[in-house]
């Protein structure tokens, strides 16, 4: 491809022209067209993204200091709390809308948007279990103040297998008596309140099904002990600590939809919060992409910019590919869910391509840079360093594809009866 031709194709950060985003269907049929409302949604987050993050992502990725000041500005502008219903002051947006929110914020830094999206992990099981009293008092919390949530499931000893949480809740009168270690908790250290999921069977052998029970526990109780900030590699804005639960004192009242349904909330939430992280994977990409693509055309080398060796346009292919088919991928997953369908079968393929693709592309982005895609003056080693915990959080690739096939031979069956 001529210079010239691809020079027209680079834009500015922050002035991207919309992407084909989908409402995937209308009466005429397939529809790529978003509505006016959320054209004007994903303006607000792009704009917000350019001004608000863009400009301090490197210095909370160099101090891991918490984006509090950057929360606030997005809590007040309605860029946080996207599943909270209207009866507690909230938007209720569609898990799509939810995404094109997540998609231009992780444009800017994973580690701040992982921030936020951690708030809405921490409220989906709410949303999606608790009763009127409970959504009332924890979401609207939010709503009114600025204030985070937290998902707390994984412990030191069990992490993609849920069953072996040992964290365990007594009743005794009108009370559950909790103890127990969380661990690798997103917004651990910030978050007012956490849903918090723990055995509450006595059985040991009773199954995952019956076993476990959500809680929300405030931060503030007696007993719950913050551990210290964990140091990661990438992501480094988002605060992820361990948190030790001793007899700690739950009111029943704090209980999600009853006991023994816990592994079912914090298990269901995933379909909801699964395509937010696919989004966000998929604004990584499509940010080392264009940093790829921008210094491909200024570096030089035997005499001409490296655009124009075969080799490297031949890379830009493969991460525009990358790219267009994750953004694909969660319009699926999040058009499913709107629809009011099972959609744990696209969330997990959209969620386990996204990442992968954010890794590949993340990596190739650093090829294109060179030596200087080694070194942190330039933006692409945070995002290689940055992409690595989508195979990870919200449930491994390793995990994804265990769902994947599990789901598929299902619907073999299906099909065969
Ligand atoms: C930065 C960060 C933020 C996080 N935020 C949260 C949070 O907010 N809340 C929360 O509850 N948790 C959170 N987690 C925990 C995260 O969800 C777990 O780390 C993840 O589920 C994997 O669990 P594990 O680390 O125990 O790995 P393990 O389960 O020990 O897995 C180790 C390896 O074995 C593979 N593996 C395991 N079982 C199988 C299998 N059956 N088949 C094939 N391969 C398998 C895994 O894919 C992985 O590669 C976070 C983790 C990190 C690092």
């Amino acid at each position: 491809m001529a210079l010239s031709k691809i020079s027209s194709l680079i834009r500015p950060f922050g002035s991207r022209a919309f992407s084909i985003t989908p409402r995937l269907c209308n009466e005429s049929g397939p529809s790529f067209a978003l509505s006016e409302e959320q054209r004007e949604i994903q303006a607000t987050a792009r704009k917000f993204t350019r001004e608000e993050i863009i400009p301090v992502a490197a210095h909370h990725d160099r101090t891991g200091e918490y984006p509090w000041a950057i929360i606030k500005k997005a809590w007040e502008l309605g860029l946080l709390n996207h599943s909270i219903p209207e009866h507690c002051g909230g938007h209720k947006l569609s898990t799509f809308t939810t995404c094109l929110i997540a998609e231009e914020l992780a444009y800017g830094c994973t580690g701040i948007e992982t921030a936020m999206e951690g708030s809405g992990l921490g409220q989906t099981p709410v949303v999606l279990a608790g009763n009127k009293e409970q959504q009332k008092k924890y979401l609207g919390r939010l709503v009114e103040q600025p204030l985070v949530a937290a998902y707390c499931v994984t412990e030191p000893s069990a992490g993609s297998d849920v069953n072996g949480i040992k964290s365990k809740a007594v009743k005794k009168g009108d009370e559950y008596i909790l103890n127990g270690q969380k661990m690798w908790i997103t917004n651990g250290g910030v978050a007012n309140w956490y849903f918090v999921l723990a055995r509450t069977a006595e059985d040991p052998k009773a199954p995952a099904s019956k076993a476990f029970t959500g809680f929300i526990v405030e931060r503030e109780w007696p007993g719950v002990t913050l551990g210290r900030k964990e140091i990661n590699m990438g992501q480094r804005a988002s605060d992820t600590r361990g948190i030790t639960f001793e007899d700690v004192r739950i009111p029943k009242e704090n209980v999600l939809l009853g006991e023994g349904a816990g592994f079912k909330i914090a298990m269901s939430t995933f379909d909801l919060t699964r395509p937010p992280v696919a989004a966000g994977a998929t604004g990584l990409a499509q940010r080392a992409y264009d940093e790829a693509l921008k210094y491909s055309l200024e570096r030089k080398t035997f005499g001409v910019p490296i655009a124009q060796h075969q080799a490297i346009q031949f890379m830009l292919a493969d991460m525009a590919i990358g790219v267009e088919l994750s953004r694909l991928s969660w319009w699926r997953a999040a058009w499913e869910v709107d629809q009011g369908r099972r959609n744990s079968y696209e969330a997990s393929i959209s969620k386990c391509f996204a990442a992968d693709m954010a890794n590949k592309i993340a990596t190739d982005a650093v090829q294109i840079f060179g030596g200087n895609g080694f070194n942190s003056e330039y933006p692409v080693e945070k995002l290689m360093r940055d992409a690595k915990i989508y195979q990870i959080y919200e449930g491994t690739s390793q995990i994804q594809r265990l769902i994947i096939s599990r789901n598929a031979f299902e619907r073999a069956k299906e099909m065969n009866k």
